[in-house]
């Protein structure tokens, strides 16, 4: 029975990724070696790393003036790095989840958070609006998708740079980069595999604060030796470069977002037309086209299970929503066939039709 990936993360690549990185897991560029054996100041791996690089930069339209890296740690690990490397005393955030809780519960280390405003009160299933970010703090932190509440945020038009969180939903739309002065990723949703984390961070924000900062935690570190400062992760960078160049071959990110928003519409329309399910997220504005999370309206709530398990049993993978929201989580990244989006919609007629 064919299999549908619908996991939050790690979650569903292209095929052409995981073709490529099985061929070179066996023999790198013709060296007869694992790309897992060979060094990374080979010029084999190098010209990976330069050639990720340059890609992200070609498809994120990346001006001048930006660094491009490839870490590790995680995009946790950036939750510290950015106020340490970018806050002077003071930074805003914008509360929309339990990633962007972490986020702020890091900076609070580097001096004083304002949180701008929060979607708490509601099991974060809306995106504030209308909040005011005050001018005199360093930047305005955002999440730009939230894996586990199904919400996604456009870029805020705010007075101060953005530093954003994009672990989820990076590649999927275009963004003005220009405006941000760190933006990083996980990369394990719609990158590669987890290991690698993507950063972008303008040169000129950086060299600005006081405090001293540990050599692996300074981006400048890593700017200088090219993410090469100690060894990098070799085998999710040669994946993500993988997946840019497929992201290349089919149209970038402009061909994505297109997809993307075709793709989730086929989704959003079947859990609003069947009287079984509703979407968590109410305003459709403020409604991901990364992950779908959706629960059983009141009168069928006691079906939950039963539907998870009829939907399991016809092949569909990681649709257990989060614990904190319950009910159901679709992700449905770049890499996600409509196909696949079609069979969970199919399973959720076939089910409507049996009640
Ligand atoms: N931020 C977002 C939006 C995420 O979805 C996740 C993981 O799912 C993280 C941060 C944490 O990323 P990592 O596990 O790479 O530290």
């Amino acid at each position: 029975m064919k299999k549908h990936n619908f996991y939050a993360g790690p979650s569903i690549l292209p095929e052409f990724t995981k073709e490529k990185t099985a061929e070179a897991a066996l023999n790198f560029a013709g060296t007869g070696l694992s790309v897992m054996e060979v060094s990374h100041r080979s010029k084999e791996f190098v010209a990976v790393m330069d050639e990720a690089v340059a890609l992200v930069k070609e498809l994120l339209k990346v001006p001048e003036g930006y660094s491009v890296l490839f870490l590790q740690g995680g995009a946790s690990t950036q939750f510290l790095m950015a106020p340490y490397n970018l806050m002077d005393k003071k930074a805003a955030y914008l509360n929309t989840g339990a990633w962007s809780k972490k986020a702020i519960k890091e900076a609070k280390f580097f001096g004083e958070v304002v949180e701008v405003a929060s979607s708490a009160d509601t099991i974060y299933n809306y995106i504030p609006k209308g909040y005011e970010v005050p001018t005199d703090v360093s930047y305005f932190h955002y999440t730009s998708n939230n894996t586990i509440y199904g919400t996604q945020v456009p870029t805020p038009d705010v007075d101060v740079p953005l530093v954003a969180d994009m672990s989820s939903d990076i590649f999927s739309r275009p963004i003005d980069v220009s405006k941000y002065d760190l933006i990083y990723a996980g990369a394990q949703k719609n990158l590669g595999p987890s290991g690698a984390t993507l950063v972008i961070v303008k040169d000129a924000a950086l060299g600005k604060v006081e405090r001293p900062i540990p050599t692996m935690l300074d981006y400048t570190t890593h700017i200088k030796a090219e993410s090469m400062f100690n060894t990098p992760s070799t085998l999710p960078v040669f994946a993500c470069l993988q997946t840019l160049i497929w992201l290349k071959e089919n149209g970038g990110v402009e061909a994505m977002e297109q997809k993307n928003i075709e793709k989730a519409k086929v989704l959003y329309d079947e859990i609003d037309r069947n009287k079984l399910f509703q979407c968590t997220v109410l305003a459709p504005e403020d409604r991901s086209l990364m992950n779908v999370t959706f629960i059983m309206t009141p009168e069928y709530a006691e079906l939950e299970k039963e539907f998870l398990e009829f939907a399991t049993a016809k092949g569909m993978l990681g649709i257990k929503g989060h614990r904190s929201v319950g009910g159901f989580r679709a992700s449905i990244y770049n890499a996600m066939p409509v196909e696949s989006i079609q069979a969970l919609v199919d399973a959720m007629q076939e089910f409507e039709k049996m009640k």
